[in-house]
């Protein structure tokens, strides 16, 4: 018998024939069968506390019985799966809450366009758009962003192991550092202000500053509202668009709908994409200011911006948790619950230091090493739960934001049990 097909693993498959681009997947050696909830379960039957939701896809958690209801109730009634961009009742449905419960009481004008479903294929269109916009190519974007693997995504993004498999010059953007890059001495907003008011600053006009005010991937460095504020107005004072990308940041993650509501800016461009289905389904779109939404029909197209079993389940998440505050004011409950845990968590390892906000929080534990040794004793436990950052130095926890109490505390000291064995197993490494 070859030697390849004798291995016992239920993972023999993945490991022979599965692309070595698989990522999140090495992580474990199960095979998972389902999901509801927080929890997962693998085909053995073991369960496990989900704290990373899909990267943030599931903020609502896996198979929302509302939603499954209302797919399965498209699909049974021979609904349209696919349907271009052509008018139907599901995108119509989804439209008239978004309007209704999103946009209209943060009074925003702007227009929902649909891209392609990915995250990178809606920050694509915008790039594309505000360089339509301004007749200008140059994009401003910052150290540690990370807005997907396409082409102008990637010149986007700052991770240089990305970065380095585009196989092309990334360009058409300018690097600068984000809000603290510095240490808290250095305004970077002010450097950049800087550099700009220089007419010898060698920084071509921008067409766009592109930011997430919190950085998912990259390490959960959260911007501060006055260095997002005086972002967006150095923007504008230099005929730029502010595109907030709140893919991973938005959808409620951060404590409200969008990530910057509170933050007193009023984007160009909002990218979204990962939770805006409710239900895990591919859907990406933008929303444009009035003003900018200049593209020509299909000028920016794709074959999939129809999803319509995205539309029905995206429309009743924003019916059942953003038509009123209830929800909104959970997530500010287990936003505290999660921050307290998590300084349970550093106070255990020398020169650890909280970051991110609201259910996007997370540990810097000083090295890529000791965080894959935490998040790997978590997984041993039954708790599903990733890295982040430049070093992936960063415990990050993304826990569905509709998690149960009982299963969030369950899950919270399982994180805080495998940091005290992975620091004891350090200790004892050293003696
Ligand atoms: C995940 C992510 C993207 C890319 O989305 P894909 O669906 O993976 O293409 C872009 N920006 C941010 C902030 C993200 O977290």
């Amino acid at each position: 018998m070859p030697s390849d097909t004798s291995e016992p693993s239920p993972v023999a498959i993945f490991k022979r024939r599965e692309s070595e681009v698989r990522s999140y997947c090495r992580s474990f050696n199960a095979v998972f069968k389902s999901a509801a909830g927080a929890q997962l379960c693998d085909e053995d039957g073991n369960s496990y506390i989900d704290f990373l939701s899909g990267c943030s896809s599931l903020n609502y958690g896996h198979n929302d019985p509302d939603m499954k209801a209302a797919l399965i109730a498209h699909i049974a009634g021979d609904g349209l799966a696919h349907g271009l961009d052509l008018h139907t009742g599901a995108k119509a449905g989804f439209l008239e809450a978004f309007e209704r419960h999103i946009l209209k009481p943060r009074s925003m004008d702007h227009r929902v366009m649909f891209t392609g479903p990915t995250g990178a294929n809606a920050v694509e269109a915008a790039l594309k758009l505000a360089r339509k916009v301004t007749g200008r190519t140059n994009v401003i974007a910052f150290t540690n962003g990370f807005h997907g693997m396409t082409l102008g995504a990637l010149s986007a993004t700052g991770n240089g192991y990305h970065r380095g498999a585009a196989g092309v010059t990334l360009n058409g953007v300018t690097r600068m550092p984000f809000d603290g890059y510095f240490g808290d001495g250095t305004d970077t907003a002010e450097y950049l202000a800087a550099m700009l008011a220089d007419k010898s600053g060698g920084i071509d006009a921008p067409a766009a500053i592109l930011l997430e005010t919190v950085q998912g991937e990259g390490g959960l460095n959260a911007a501060r509202p006055e260095w997002v504020r005086r972002i967006a107005e150095l923007a504008k004072a230099h005929g730029a668009l502010l595109i907030i990308d709140d893919i991973q940041a938005g959808c409620g993650r951060c404590g409200t709908f969008f990530s910057f509501e509170e933050m007193g800016v009023v984007p160009d461009i909002v990218t979204m994409a990962k939770s805006v289905s409710g239900f895990g389904l591919p859907m990406a779109l933008m929303l444009v200011r009035e003003r900018h939404d200049v593209f020509g029909p299909a000028e920016h197209n794709g074959t999939f911006r129809g999803n319509t079993h995205a539309f029905v389940t995206a429309r009743v998440a924003i019916e059942k948790f953003w038509a009123d505050d209830a929800f909104q004011k959970a997530l500010a409950v287990k936003a505290d619950v999660l921050s307290a845990a998590l300084a349970d968590v550093a106070a255990l390892i020398p020169g650890a230091r909280l970051k991110g906000r609201g259910l996007m929080q997370g540990v810097d534990v000083g090295s890529g090493e000791l965080a894959s040794q935490i998040c790997g004793r978590a997984v041993d436990q039954g708790l599903i739960i990733e890295t982040s950052g430049s070093e992936d130095q960063v415990v990050k926890v993304l826990a569905p934001l509709t998690t149960p109490e009982e299963i969030f505390n369950k899950g919270l000291s399982i994180l805080t049990d495998s940091a005290r064995r992975a620091m004891d197993a350090t200790r004892q490494a050293a003696e």
